[in-house]
């Protein structure tokens, strides 16, 4: 829908974006039709396996109306780069006026060079770490059919949650995080929810 120039039809991803009587546009490149459209921020809440995600976003979607919340789970990974195809998706939605938060393992290396980026007033990142050891108690915890509580499956995640404990505010944009090695479900929820108004209200006035 938003690729094909509602003027001359053509297809386009990589669109000029640009602003137009104060309003944001797209240009077609072949037509030259500018193309009104909602540039919003878009957020990511990422983490190791174990690391609260899932459990956080279905919180989010039930308690927090101000996002749409999209769970990489739910994309075909085999179609294209899944950063691509999340993008988007994001930016349709974002056009009937609200922000996605997608959640899964993102991170900034692979979302950054996507096409789409163009269309989003900032891409935000916020993870959720905690104590490695914690990590692995909770992998070890989930149903066996699950395959999480072998070291072959957990080792990575320990490698991936302390990764963001090292790196968030050496990759750019940075990575907000949040430590959850403390917290409850309820006050990780509140800090994302904190976390989630803080980027809205910051893109929109
Ligand atoms: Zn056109």
């Amino acid at each position: 829908m938003f690729n094909v120039c509602p003027n001359c039809g053509m297809y386009q991803v990589d669109k000029k974006v640009t602003i137009e009587k104060s309003k944001t546009v797209a240009i077609c490149s072949h037509c030259q039709n500018a193309h009104p459209f909602q540039k919003r921020p878009l957020l990511f809440l990422t983490g190791a396996s174990g690391a609260g995600k899932s459990t956080i976003g279905l919180r989010i979607q039930q308690n927090c109306k101000d996002v749409v919340v999209l769970e990489n789970d739910i994309l075909p990974f085999d179609k294209m780069p899944v950063s691509e195809l999340a993008l988007r998706i994001a930016k349709n939605i974002h056009q009937n006026g609200k922000s996605v938060l997608q959640v899964g393992c993102n991170i900034p290396e692979h979302v950054e060079k996507s096409l789409e980026k163009r269309y989003f007033d900032g891409l935000h990142y916020l993870a959720l770490v905690c104590d490695s050891r914690l990590l692995v108690e909770r992998l070890k915890a989930r149903p066996k059919w699950r395959g999480c509580d072998t070291e072959s499956y957990w080792k990575p995640q320990v490698e991936f949650n302390e990764w963001f404990k090292k790196f968030h505010d050496k990759v750019t944009p940075k990575i907000d995080l949040i430590d959850t090695t403390n917290l409850t479900i309820d006050q990780t929820e509140q800090y994302v929810k904190n976390w989630i108004q803080d980027k809205l209200t910051k893109n929109l006035d």
